[in-house]
């Protein structure tokens, strides 16, 4: 097998690039390669290595030590210098890369090949003494943190010890003398915590470079952020060797990053930052506050330092004919890391550019637009779980604000919550159920749980393209980042701005849009939904065969989820309506009631509540289906648990306290979940049902003759295990809907159907479409009784579940497949044996999980339910799934 790939000088041994080989990054410096873009020669050594690397317990073979001298060989043939050469030694960086860039990994150590002999050489090849002093210790400080794993800290109090003691302020004040100094600064840390001296051998500073790239695809950060994207374990990492170029070599050479199009507007202007005489990790680790990219940003945000624009006239016009080419090579907004060395180009990095859904949405509409991409293309571009930024809240203008300082407008959306300083507490007040802010002066990979747990990430230094900002854009978490005015003080728990302080726990809000920090709690408003929005739906919504409706049953949620494009109700949980507190007493009359007289009196009381229920839902949803399910939990959940409560109950409901108590326990079950709920309730209190049917047919003959548009009606019986069980309920269904009809004298069209949420209905789907007329996989509970895992309880042990790989996702979140999935097939395939034209749908979670709905596509579903705010979500992931 060839493990080693070469690029640059006119060779892309790649190809165009097979990412799942070469991972992203080394895919894409091959293609550059390829369209004879300026790319520092390099090679990649394939995810194949990685794979193999493991199943030989952590060792390399000895093909690949030859196959990557070969590659070295090359590099030297193209840049005329040798690695390990004292007078003119080749220098390299070391890359890891995934198929998908991974913040959880070792990312990069530059400057490889330096060492106490070498150093000479670069000093008077460069002719600059400061320089290879200065990058020998990047190097030695960059090879013992990610290479060594040593302790990252004392390097950089190291560094901030030389400079106090020579009285210098800023890195640029360190001489030659200073830098060469905290060399053997470096080198006697390396030992103290080592044990050995710095590698000297070229060689060996490679192979451990190397190593630790494979390495790192196996480190706790790494395993977190696969879990948190679902990236298979399996996929391997790339390394990347590649010729170092400089862009600290003086006035004349410079370092950036930069986006075709704005990340997070998305807007068609080039955007980036770029630092003049720095290295590429400065402009990212927010050291050093990046200068701008464009004329245009810099006066749009008043600044001084002059854009690359203004400052390197010529090279930032090849840059821009980069930026067009790559864009028509790759059909996408990249993402882009160039160096200038000494007045020339090297393009360093292209990829994919992470963007908010925002921009994700006017990029995929632009680019279809300018007829880059087409349409269907468009759908596909956007992620769907990613539109949820979109269509939350954003701050009331009109709210008072009480700010305390502007940081940068990293990742949009609003978000209010509790100050914490570091991701543990992040995580543990996150799972107590609070809302929290995490406040931090900059953030790195190990904080990604953190990021992940709070509502919004705030930081004091870093840029647009610092790492806080990119992740945050990428979980979709609301982010101000470079907030500069911030003084985080961790020991005492508080950060300052002026002279105000604000401690752990107290409420602040922040504006990724705005990069605004108030505080307190802010007011929000609703999301407008037109514009890209609209078009990118009306686009979605033409190669999407599954319907989309919704779970909902207060007005204001239909109202939404109609406003969001829902063709109807999937699930009305009709309990919820039973809440009420005008109706409580009600509900728990007819639970208390001694016999059938008693209830019926109950329901009686409840029937015209339920009616107007029904009538609201019935006139918002007019012209689309609407499914009613009959009350489904088991009955305990409407009598009061506290002790406290028992005596306001019984005067309420007018029954003794004893009696109450006496009816709460008879009422008490071991596995309530499994107990006397669903239509078991329908089967022993066929009045119960019987009522909520007429409720329904009133209202849809009320609705048919104010509006002259009769509604849909859908009864769905819940928690059908028997074809028996189906044909009792539908048979009480069928007889109050006529006594409704012959009572108003008009007719309305309706179907029966039932859930299918017991691996038993399943499995005689086929008997039981013999009664029922459609079909709606209540996955929530068919997940629960096919795993045996209680939905409530679930959450103790199953974030151990995932991490062990027992299952890639939350089985409660995205549909079991193989398992569950495989039920859902069969129920599907028998019911329609039976009767091929039999309406099946979804109205599980699930129904707004893309994954989930792309199964429900080729299951052949007729529709999925989604809650009201996940209805656009499954619009496109139904389109996505179609394409
Ligand atoms: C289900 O079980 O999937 C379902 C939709 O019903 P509920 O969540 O109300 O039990
Ligand atoms: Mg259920």
């Amino acid at each position: 097998t060839q493990y080693v790939y070469r690029f640059g000088g006119g060779v892309s041994d790649g190809g165009q690039g097979d990412k799942n080989l070469l991972g992203g990054k080394g895919a894409n410096l091959d293609g550059m390669a390829s369209i004879g873009l300026p790319v520092p020669p390099g090679f990649t050594i394939s995810t194949e290595m990685c794979t193999r690397y493991y199943a030989e317990g952590q060792s390399f073979p000895e093909s690949v030590r030859a196959e990557v001298a070969n590659g070295i060989a090359h590099i030297e043939g193209i840049t005329g210098k040798r690695f390990g050469d004292a007078a003119d030694p080749l220098l390299v960086s070391v890359r890891s890369g995934a198929r998908v860039s991974m913040p959880g990994m070792m990312d990069t150590v530059l400057n490889l090949g330096l060492n106490d002999e070498t150093v000479q050489g670069l000093a008077a090849t460069s002719g600059d003494e400061r320089f290879a002093w200065d990058s020998y210790r990047r190097f030695i400080q960059m090879y013992s943190d990610v290479v060594l794993g040593l302790d990252h800290g004392s390097f950089e109090e190291a560094l901030e010890i030389a400079k106090e003691d020579q009285g210098h302020f800023l890195d640029t004040d360190m001489t030659a003398d200073d830098w060469q100094k905290l060399v053997d600064e470096y080198k006697r840390l390396v030992q103290e915590q080592w044990g050995k001296p710095f590698p000297q051998d070229v060689h060996d500073q490679l192979w451990g470079a190397i190593g630790a790239v494979f390495g790192s695809w196996e480190s706790d950060r790494a395993k977190v952020y696969r879990r948190l994207n679902g990236i298979p374990g399996d996929w391997g990492t790339a390394v990347n060797v590649q010729a170092m170029v400089f862009g600290n070599m003086g006035e004349t050479s410079a370092t950036g990053v930069a986006f075709t199009r704005n990340p997070s507007t998305g807007e068609r202007a080039y955007y980036g930052e770029f630092l003049i005489n720095a290295q590429g990790e400065d402009v990212v680790a927010g050291i050093r506050t990046p200068q701008y990219l464009t004329k245009v940003a810099r006066e749009e945000a008043n600044a001084k330092p002059l854009s690359m624009e203004e400052a390197m006239p010529e090279t930032y016009a090849e840059l821009a004919r980069v930026f067009d080419l790559l864009e028509t090579h790759y059909r996408d907004m990249q993402d882009i890391e160039f160096t200038v060395e000494r007045g020339k180009l090297w393009m360093l990095q292209t990829r994919s550019g992470k963007r908010t859904a925002k921009a994700a949405l006017k990029i995929a509409v632009d680019m279809a637009n300018e007829g880059l991409i087409t349409e269907a293309e468009a759908v596909g571009r956007v992620d769907p779980a990613a539109l949820d930024q979109l269509l939350h809240p954003t701050l009331d203008p009109d709210a008072p604000r009480d700010v305390l300082t502007k940081g940068l407008p990293a990742s949009p959306g609003a978000a209010s919550g509790a100050v914490v300083f570091d991701a543990d507490t992040a995580e543990k007040r996150a799972e107590l159920g609070d809302a929290v802010i995490l406040v931090r002066i900059e953030t790195s990979p190990e904080d990604i749980h953190g990021m992940h747990a709070a509502r919004g990430i705030l930081t004091a230094r870093g840029g647009m393209t610092s790492h806080a900002a990119v992740v945050a854009r990428g979980m979709g978490r609301p982010c101000v980042s470079g907030a500069g005015t911030l003084a985080i003080d961790g020991k005492a728990k508080l950060f300052r701005v002026g002279d105000r302080a604000i401690k752990e726990g107290e409420i602040i809000t922040i504006d990724g849009a705005t990069g605004e920090v108030m505080a307190g709690a802010v007011p929000t408003v609703q999301p407008e939904l037109a514009g890209d929005f609209g078009t990118l739906m009306v686009w979605a919504d033409k190669v999407r065969r599954l319907k989309v409706r919704t779970n909902a049953e207060t007005p204001l949620d239909c109202r939404t989820a109609r406003g969001f494009g829902a063709e109807g109700i999937g699930l009305c949980r009709t309990e919820h309506m039973f809440f009420d507190a005008a109706r409580i007493t009600a509900v728990r009359q007819m639970i208390l009631a001694a016999d059938e007289k008693g209830r019926r009196a109950a329901l009686a009381k409840l029937l015209p509540e339920q009616r107007s229920d029904f009538a609201e839902i019935f006139e918002i949803m007019a012209g689309l289906p609407v499914t009613i399910r009959l009350l489904d939990p088991p009955l305990h959940e409407f009598l009061p648990h506290e002790e406290s409560e028992f005596d306001e109950v019984s005067q309420a409901a007018g029954v003794g306290v004893e009696a109450l108590k006496r009816r709460a326990a008879e009422l008490h079950e071991f596995n309530p979940m499994l107990g006397h709920r669903g239509c078991r309730l329908g089967v022993t209190y066929p009045e119960i049902y019987e009522m909520q049917a007429r409720a329904i047919f009133e209202a849809a003959v009320e609705v048919a003759e104010k509006t002259g548009e009769a509604p849909i009606p859908e009864v769905m019986v819940p928690l059908v295990a028997t074809k028996r069980e189906l044909e009792l309920m539908k048979d009480v269904i069928d007889k109050a809907a006529e006594a409704v009809f012959a009572d108003k004298g008009r007719r309305i069209d309706y179907l029966v159907g039932t859930m299918i949420e017991l691996p038993r209905a399943a499995l005689k789907a086929g008997e039981i479409a013999e009664v029922g007329q459609f079909f709606s996989f209540g996955t929530n509970d068919l997940t629960q009784t096919t795993l045996g895992v209680s939905r409530d309880d679930a959450g103790r042990f199953l974030t151990t579940y995932v991490d062990k790989g027992i299952f890639a996702r939350d089985p409660f979140v995205s549909l079991d497949v193989e398992g569950v999935g495989e039920l859902i097939r069969l129920a599907a395939q028998r019911g329609r044996a039976t009767k091929p034209d039999l309406k099946l749908g979804i109205c599980g979670e699930h129904g707004g999980d893309p994954a989930s709905i792309a199964f429900c596509e080729q299951t052949g579903l007729d529709y999925v339910s989604a809650s009201p705010y996940r209805v656009p979500i499954a619009r496109l992931a139904a389109a996505q799934a179609a394409l």
